[in-house]
């Protein structure tokens, strides 16, 4: 296994911080106990389960009580989704957007099936919302908007507190996908619209496998895992013991670190991407820049295969994405970038680079000197030009239809 790279693909995963690992190991070795037991042993456990509950309530600026430990963001968006239509059983209407984490989209297809209704709102050509679209689509049978805070893909922020304010209106409850916000954007929930909100570990420098679900005090909630009756019934199993630990602390650190390190990585990203957009023709960048994560850069390159890009990339031990890891290996263009109506020259040919507070200048300038080599050496091979486009869009459309 290789270990050494320049990682830009912090929206994918990130590296777990040392001073999180340091925090978790003595609940890998000396302190097994059962947070759920009656002895001491467990007891103690349980004390620092519940400070991880407090560091991770003070990141969201939330209760304790508000804060349910679960396996990551996808069972978070599941959880939230789940509660919101099991406690109000008597509306079948589902809000949501076209862009969002497939652990939102894909639940929301299948609850298709199952007899509810599901709005897909749409997204402008820098993916963002439009509120009237939103306020059209609400009734009172509208049981929960679920929107992502800030998109995985492009960065782009969506105005929370706006959407969050139509769906009380209506009566709908509110969940938000902030995997990607926490950390990078301060979160407050007090004097907040929002209901429940998923956060991640693995995107914040915790391990994979754990992460947390708020739930808005006074909020109906139905558990999504029956069982033992753990996390005060709302999440039965036993504890991700040193997982919570871990996110405990990477919480901790994200608060401390939010300020600085955000406006360090904007600064990085800025660099990066003005560098890019300077020395490369025919390129622009995807997503929202008025309102967008400070790590984020998603660019599409005209007439070339995103994959082939980060191939070129790899070959100089960079890491980058071609959009979501989930859709990755996989020809078919985003999900989220074909919201937003890229054109078919630039849709195949788009990447994201996402930074860290470990991202270093060095590896920026690393990455600028070598992408206008990679992009010209694949546009003298590319037979792609604006005369054939609409040509292998035609054809393309054909295969998907076929598959
Ligand atoms: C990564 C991610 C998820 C899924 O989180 P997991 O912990 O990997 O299950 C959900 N939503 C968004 C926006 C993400 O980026």
């Amino acid at each position: 296994m290789k270990k050494d790279c320049i990682y830009l693909d912090n929206n994918a995963t990130t590296k777990v911080d040392p001073a999180v690992i340091e925090a978790m190991m003595p609940f890998l070795t000396d302190f097994y106990g059962n947070p759920s037991s009656m002895h001491s042993f467990g007891g103690q456990v349980s004390k620092e389960v519940n400070k991880a509950r407090s560091q991770v309530a003070a990141l969201l600026g939330a209760e304790e009580s508000e804060i349910i430990f679960t396996s990551g963001g996808t069972e978070g968006d599941n959880a939230a989704i789940r509660a919101a239509i099991l406690a109000q059983p008597h509306k079948r209407h589902l809000i949501t957007t076209q862009v969002e984490h497939p652990a939102v989209l894909n639940l929301c297809k299948q609850l298709e099936t199952q007899g509810y209704a599901v709005t897909y709102l749409s997204v402008n050509r820098q993916g963002q919302l439009d509120l009237d679209e939103l306020d059209a689509a609400l009734t009172e049978n509208t049981a929960l908007v679920s929107v992502m805070y800030a998109n995985n893909e492009t960065g782009t922020i969506f105005p929370i507190e706006e959407v969050g304010v139509l769906a009380k209106q209506k009566g709908a409850l509110f969940h938000v996908d902030a995997v990607q916000a926490v950390g990078k954007i301060p979160l407050n929930m007090k004097n907040s619209t929002i209901d429940m909100l998923t956060i991640s570990g693995h995107k914040i420098h915790a391990p994979k496998g754990i992460g947390a679900l708020y739930v808005r005090r006074g909020v109906r909630f139905r558990p999504l895992l029956i069982g033992g009756g753990q996390e005060r019934g709302r999440r039965s199993g036993t504890p991700n013991v040193p997982g919570i630990i871990a996110l405990g602390k990477a919480a901790e650190l994200e608060l401390l670190h939010i300020e600085e390190a955000t406006a360090r990585e904007r600064i990085l990203r800025d660099k990066l991407e003005t560098a890019i957009l300077t020395a490369i023709p025919d390129c622009e960048v995807n997503g929202d820049t008025s309102s967008r994560l400070p790590n984020t850069s998603n660019i599409g390159f005209k007439y070339i295969e995103g994959e082939a890009i980060l191939f070129g990339l790899n070959q100089y031990g960079i890491c980058a994405s071609s959009g979501s890891a989930c859709s990755s290996g996989s020809l078919e263009p985003s999900h989220v970038l074909r919201a937003m109506g890229i054109p078919y020259t630039i849709l195949h040919g788009s990447i994201r680079f996402s930074l860290s507070r470990y991202t270093t200048e060095a590896e920026i300038d690393a990455v600028i000197a070598v992408m206008p080599g990679i992009i010209a050496r694949l546009r003298a091979l590319s037979p792609f030009t604006d005369d054939n486009a609409a040509w292998l869009q035609e054809h393309e459309k054909t295969l998907l239809e076929a598959k």
